[in-house]
């Protein structure tokens, strides 16, 4: 019956389309419709629209109206040229160059008077940027946008005119190559039984969901795209990023955001965000959509969001979650589908008119997007004027903020453990906006003394509490204190004893993460500063002859110079104590590459490319060889965002490797192939059972089986080496029967009720590393780590299987918790984070913790290119 309604509803669409076609013929009576493109309505039940349609149909409305125009922003991982439309009127589209102009100079703020700030703001219009796809299983975000375009083109209605003449709409595809192979996917298992199975790999290249994770560091080539069209071109007043998993049964997620806020904002974006809400919330409830909730679930204390770090650069943030059965599968829901807490229905301020059930389509899903869409377009013509002068007001109180109060400045020094990983923090504050400056001459800071060519971050600039967003070391906020401030949630909740968990991490702190030393200024600073474009960090050779070449492996980018020299044929040892040579002394698990088969210049281009000092002298008396390892990195079909990190890490870094995928770890003989076998970070169900049988087509069912649980067995014990990362480690201590337990298996969850003893949501942690192994070589003494959903070893007498562990890295006793929040920690206190054991000829090596973890800690990826070499 309903199905019947919702077609009959599409067929007055149509039919008022006609009656407009006849009134308004000179306007758009060319203008094709996006069902007139496609073959199917948008949304229609069973139907996706692919990227390369969605690209067609906006490169079609460019041809047949003025009012849009396409560009493009870059390539996908995967090669597909990324795409955006802007949609504006036809006096606008004339001159978008000025527009843009204007944004600009209101967002950095230099050499505007108050005064020209207000001008500028009456003459500019509303750049809204709003964007669909990232998360590409959420499908409706991005099937709406072709009928957004369509609509705002062609409707003539006084609303559409309002927002066309007022705003300025970036609408932007996130993830080109998610949307097409999603819309591949679902084409393939419509009408089988399988069509509503998860896609077995990541919509994404290397991050899968992880692609909203990435904003404040820009690893993804889709992150870097966007980042330069947001912040160096348009700088948008209203950022709204689309999602589809809305709390059931709310139809869909409006701000305002849950508790806790990020400290780092200035009041007027978190004003703007509930402005925009409130709107979006009267529009939904005004045209008899049911079931929005706020102020519940999501918050944005994380930075790392795309819908989050537009703040960060003055850009009001939102991003709504809509509800999602499953790609275009409609499904009917009863009030006894419902959670017990929500079938009474009782409205409550942010959640007045709940959703009483029914059907769920994709066309409702898109109706609902674009009711969110509009209503951000409409708040933004309304307000044009207001939130391109707040644009301005923020930028201004900022520089005002911090010419007065700490911090004055964070200062980089050129003497790092890392340098060309701290370049590249500092390049990555470049790409985003961030102004850095290099000091001419000495100066002090806080009473210390730093040479010329320090590199300096003062604070007094627009976008400034954006590093100190992501440098501080913040703790999250204890919310166990101020239950007041729950208010949002409706599930009840035992507010004296729960803490407020975060949607994502705790804690991020990127120098801590990277491995870079800061240090933040809290004097007024007085130095001789120049700007700088971009980092020039030098490498060289040492001037001398005779001897090896030595490379430290203190460096990243050691690793890479490594990967070249060995795909060359050239000859490495690897030092096992530290040494002095060339003048210089060199750590333990310094490289050292014999002279005779590769050449000076090809050293020098690698020292220059990589910036890296590469040393010449006698090599130490003990070294071993090592040899490029045949490195299989384990690829299961439940998805795994960790593995496609871990293969981004292993690109970026030049390491050969070959994805091994079930049916060969079933297959067996692996140690004739591979040296080192990695195993992400997933459960060990995942990886031995895999999808049930029935859920997925039947090539994507199960794991690795009881046959590759042996097969890996075997590898280890005829020599080969096996490296588990964080919650993978649990896979081979089980099934490999290590000596090693985790400490926190039975305090992390509340037993036997009452509050959990231990709770560690994703946060920085201090780490004592043991150097001389030869996993940690290249690694302080003292560092951080991401604490990720980690286990914690300890280590059990000998038990036949596996001899006892050796330490690569603990947790000392001391305090723990650097960034983020951390109940419990006598829990993990001397408690083993990375560990390796021997198994017959072969090795285990447990990293227990985020080492890659969204190829973010660079401080922690030599544990990981070590354990490949061990
Ligand atoms: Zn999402």
């Amino acid at each position: 019956m309903s199905e019947l309604k919702t077609r009959s509803k599409t067929a007055a669409g149509i039919a008022a389309c006609a009656f407009l076609f006849i009134f308004a013929a000179t306007a758009f009576a060319d203008i094709t419709p996006p069902e007139k493109f496609l073959g199917f309505s948008v949304g229609a039940d069973y139907h996706l629209a692919t990227y390369d349609q969605a690209v067609g149909y906006l490169r079609l409305l460019e041809k047949e109206s003025p009012r849009l125009k396409v560009f493009e922003m870059g390539k996908t991982g995967m090669g597909r040229p990324m795409i955006y439309a802007v949609i504006a009127s036809d006096e606008t589209m004339k001159s978008l160059d000025r527009y843009r102009e204007i944004s600009r100079k209101l967002a950095l703020v230099e050499g505007l008077t108050d005064g020209q700030a207000r001008q500028l703001a009456a003459e500019g219009k509303a750049v809204v940027w709003i964007d669909v796809g990232i998360h590409a299983s959420e499908c409706a975000p991005a099937q709406h946008a072709l009928q957004l375009a369509y609509d705002l083109v062609t409707d003539d209605a006084a609303d559409t005119k309002l927002v066309r003449d007022n705003t300025i709409l970036i609408l932007v595809f996130a993830n080109p190559d998610g949307m097409e192979m999603i819309a591949d996917w679902y084409r393939k298992n419509v009408g089988t039984p399988f069509e509503t199975a998860p896609m077995p790999y990541l919509y994404n290249r290397y991050a899968g969901h992880d692609d909203n994770r990435d904003s404040y560091i820009n690893n993804l080539i889709e992150t870097q795209n966007i980042t330069r069209l947001l912040n160096g071109v348009w700088s948008p007043v209203v950022l709204y990023d689309h999602h589809q998993t809305a709390p059931f049964p709310a139809r869909i997620w409006i701000p305002p955001a849950a508790e806790p806020t990020n400290p780092n904002l200035h009041p007027l974006f978190i004003r703007g965000k509930n402005l925009i809400g409130s709107a979006m919330g009267y529009a939904f409830d005004r045209e008899g959509k049911d079931g929005a909730i706020s102020r519940f679930q999501f918050d944005f204390i994380y930075p790392g969001y795309e819908d989050s770090f537009g703040d960060f650069f003055h850009i009001i943030s939102i991003m709504t979650e809509t509800a999602l059965y499953s790609y275009a599968t409609p499904r009917f829901y009863t009030i006894r589908d419902f959670p017990e807490d929500y079938r009474d229905l009782t409205p409550s301020v942010f959640y007045p008119s709940p959703w009483k059930g029914g059907w769920w389509r994709l066309r409702d899903a898109v109706e609902y997007c674009l009711t969110g869409s509009k209503a951000v377009l409409h708040i933004a013509a309304l307000y044009r004027e207001e939130f391109l002068y707040g644009k301005y007001k923020m930028g201004k109180d900022i520089v005002a903020r911090f010419a007065k109060e700490p911090p004055y400045a964070w200062i980089i020094p050129r003497e790092q453990w890392d340098g060309p990983t701290a370049a590249l923090l500092i390049e990555r504050m470049l790409m985003q906006g961030i102004k850095v400056f290099q000091a001419e001459k000495a100066f002090l800071a806080d009473g210390v003394s730093y040479p010329a060519g320090t590199w300096v971050i003062p604070m007094s600039q627009p976008f400034a509490l954006f590093v100190k967003a992501v440098f501080e070391e913040m703790l999250y906020p204890d919310l166990t204190k101020y239950p007041d401030l729950w208010q949002g949630i409706v599930s009840p909740q035992n507010f004296r004893d729960a803490y407020l968990p975060p949607y994502d991490l705790a804690g991020w702190s990127l120098p801590y993460q990277m491995g870079v030393k800061v240090m933040r200024v809290d004097t007024p600073l007085k130095a001789s500063l120049i700007e700088i474009r971009k980092t020039e960090l030098p490498g060289a050779v040492a001037e001398r002859s005779g001897g090896s070449y030595l490379i430290s492996p203190k460096t990243n980018n050691s690793y890479t110079a490594l990967n070249r020299i060995l795909k060359k044929g050239g000859e490495v040892m690897r030092a096992k104590d530290a040494f002095s040579a060339g003048g210089k002394s060199w750590p333990a698990g310094t490289f050292i590459v014999r002279s005779s088969n590769i050449g000076r210049e090809f050293m020098a281009g690698l020292a220059k490319d990589l910036s890296l000092e590469i040393g010449v002298g006698d090599p130490p008396a003990s070294a071993s060889r090592i040899k490029s390892p045949r490195i299989a990195l384990y690829k299961a079909w439940r998805a795994s965002a960790d593995e496609g990190w871990t293969r981004w890490i292993l690109e970026q870094y030049e390491f050969p490797y070959i994805n091994v995928e079930n049916a060969e770890m079933r297959a067996g003989s692996l140690r004739n192939k591979y040296d080192v076998l990695v195993i992400p970070a997933m459960s060990a169900d995942a990886i031995v059972s895999g999808y049930a049988p029935g859920t997925m087509p039947p090539q994507y069912v199960g794991g690795i089986g009881d046959a590759g649980v042996l097969n890996i067995e075997t590898f280890v014990r005829e020599g080969g080496t096996l490296v588990a990362l964080n919650s993978g480690c649990q896979f081979a201590i089980e099934k490999l029967s290590l000596p090693a337990g985790d400490a926190l298996r039975g305090v992390r969850s509340a037993q036997g009720g009452g509050a959990p003893e231990f709770i560690c949501p994703g946060s920085v942690l201090r780490l004592a590393f043991n150097p001389k192994h030869p996993v940690a070589y290249g690694m302080p003494e003292r560092g951080a780590g991401m604490f990720n959903n980690s286990p914690a070893f300890q280590f059990y007498p000998d038990s036949g299987a596996g001899k006892g562990g050796e330490i690569i890295a603990s947790y000392p006793d001391d305090t723990l918790l650097i960034s983020g929040y951390l109940k419990g920690e006598k829990f993990l206190r001397k408690k083993v984070a990375a560990a390796s054991f021997m198994l017959d000829k072969g090795k285990v090596v447990l990293l227990g913790f985020g080492v890659q973890n969204r190829a973010q800690p660079y401080g922690t990826f030599k544990l990981l290119f070590n354990a490949l070499f061990y």
